[in-house]
């Protein structure tokens, strides 16, 4: 990684998890989920506004770390109008990134601004963290529970 970019990751990462977006209660949501990640202490609550098979609206609420935090603001900004297929295939690719490193995907550049979570595979004790959201996505999606945690 290029020192650039890892200034440039650790901006985006800084700027989202001090102002997280769509950071907030979202009365109209179709799909609830609770996650948790025991090992850091990170917990959210996840918004989801489907209309048909197309996320309308996305927030979240809770609290936790700079990584949990800055990875589902980052989430809910990607994946507003996306249908929900769109969001599983970005589900799967962040997760080989964070989990098999950038190397892993076969078009990188398919992520845009989300590769600046490609850093958090050189720290394996903050994957959770980074994927918590996108669990409870998945999660959501797939309505297969209203509690997620990561252990
Ligand atoms: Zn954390």
């Amino acid at each position: 990684m290029s020192s650039e970019f890892r200034d440039l990751y650790q901006e985006v990462i800084i700027d989202h998890s001090k102002h997280p977006r769509n950071f907030r209660v979202l009365d109209s949501a179709t799909r609830t989920v609770e996650a948790i990640n025991p090992l850091c202490g990170d917990q959210l609550t996840l918004y989801v506004k489907l209309d048909g098979n197309r996320i309308e609206d996305i927030s979240f609420e809770g609290a936790g770390c700079a990584i949990s935090k800055a990875s589902t603001s980052l989430m809910t900004d990607a994946l507003k109008g996306k249908t929900d297929e769109e969001a599983i295939d970005l589900f799967d690719n962040v997760h080989l990134m964070l989990t098999e490193g950038p190397g892993a995907l076969a078009e990188p550049r398919a992520l845009g601004k989300l590769a600046v979570l490609s850093g958090v595979s050189e720290f394996p004790a903050r994957v959770k963290c980074a994927s918590l959201g996108w669990h409870a996505l998945k999660s959501a999606l797939e309505a297969s529970g209203e509690r997620v945690s990561t252990e």
